[in-house]
């Protein structure tokens, strides 16, 4: 079932999680145990991250080796195993980065074989190597033209012209957005103007950034609506679990830690920072469900200790 069916159906606001494939190599037991666990709270969605391949070079006794490596690869068999073995939607990210758009294309023929009703269009990270392969490949530049690119397909149109039994797919497609704005925008208006543009191409929900301040995202729709987007905006929240998250989780996602939570962290002991972290995610959750937010979306990874944690509190 679509992610906005799924919303239009709900009684209440819906939990979905996200989750993150293993490493390259790794074994999918703990994660399979991770899902386990999160299906007890009943997602009608899970989300599985994406990951483009990045180019390292390294220093080897025969000089200098170039490497094209995909750390974490598997999100298609995950989501094919999560959809079959829990009956729960998967919804994969799928990329601009690192794919060119007929291998794009292929993708979405796999997720439509597989019957999966859902996509999370994204552009992912450029990093200066990446970016020097842009010039000789077709690929799609920003979210907006993935999300255009699947909506044609849902309308039967493929990238081969005239394509014989050409089948239009259905996919439901959402996509990212950042309350405390995207680090390459240079203001928040303008990069809403960029979300208008992905709803325009054919995105129908909206998934945002992680978030430790409820007044920004609740500024953020309003601007949102403002600016003329009405389609539903889920918030995603990350329980900090550990000081060294105080540092990794803004540096890596660009987002502010506010100082009072970043104080009672820091004058916590380290076992219990957990229990600090999920103190501050219920407040802001019951705060979210309280103002009718439609969903709410938690970034879990491949630990369910913190989420099953935050639970425990929401059940008190
Ligand atoms: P876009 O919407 O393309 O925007 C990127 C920047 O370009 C913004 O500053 C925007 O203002 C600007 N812009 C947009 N369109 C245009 C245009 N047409 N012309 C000029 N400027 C434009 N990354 C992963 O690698 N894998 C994942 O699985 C993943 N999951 C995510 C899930 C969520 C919910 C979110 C919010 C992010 C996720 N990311 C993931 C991170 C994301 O890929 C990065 O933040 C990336 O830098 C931007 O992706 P986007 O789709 O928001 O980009």
């Amino acid at each position: 079932m679509k992610v906005i069916e799924h919303l239009a159906r709900a009684k209440q606001p819906l939990i979905s999680f996200e989750i993150i494939p293993p490493k390259r190599g790794g074994d999918i037991k703990s994660l399979l145990q991770t899902v386990d666990d999160i299906s007890k709270f009943n997602p009608p969605f899970i989300d599985i991250t994406s990951h483009a391949a990045e180019v390292i070079y390294e220093e080897t006794p025969q000089g200098i080796k170039r490497k094209v490596k995909r750390k974490r690869p598997g999100t298609l068999g995950i989501c094919a195993l999560i959809q079959n073995k829990y009956n729960i939607d998967a919804v994969p990210h799928v990329l601009c980065e690192g794919f060119t758009r007929e291998e794009t294309e292929d993708f979405l023929i796999e997720l439509q074989y597989l019957e999966i009703d859902n996509i999370l269009a994204l552009r992912g990270d450029t990093s200066e190597n990446k970016k020097s392969q842009r010039n000789n490949r077709t690929i799609n530049r920003y979210a907006d033209d993935l999300v255009a690119q699947i909506d044609k397909m849902n309308h039967g149109v493929y990238l081969e012209e005239n394509l014989l039994d050409a089948r239009p797919s259905n996919f439901c497609i959402g996509v990212g957005a950042y309350p405390e704005k995207h680090f390459e925008a240079p203001n928040l208006e303008y990069d809403i103007e960029y979300l208008k543009k992905k709803i325009k191409a054919g995105a129908e929900y909206i998934v945002t950034q992680m978030f430790f301040d409820n007044a920004v995202y609740f500024k953020f729709v309003e601007k949102c609506r403002e600016h003329g987007i009405t389609a539903p905006i889920i918030p995603g929240l990350k329980i900090v679990s550990s000081k060294k998250q105080l540092v990794s989780i803004p540096k890596n996602f660009h987002v502010d830690i506010p100082a009072e939570l970043t104080g009672e962290i820091m004058e916590s002991k380290n076992e219990h920072v957990l229990e600090v972290g999920a103190d501050w995610t219920h407040r802001q959750f019951n705060e979210l469900l309280s103002a009718g937010v439609p969903a709410i979306h938690f970034y879990i990874l491949q630990d369910s200790k913190p989420i099953n944690l935050l639970m425990q509190k929401a059940r008190m």
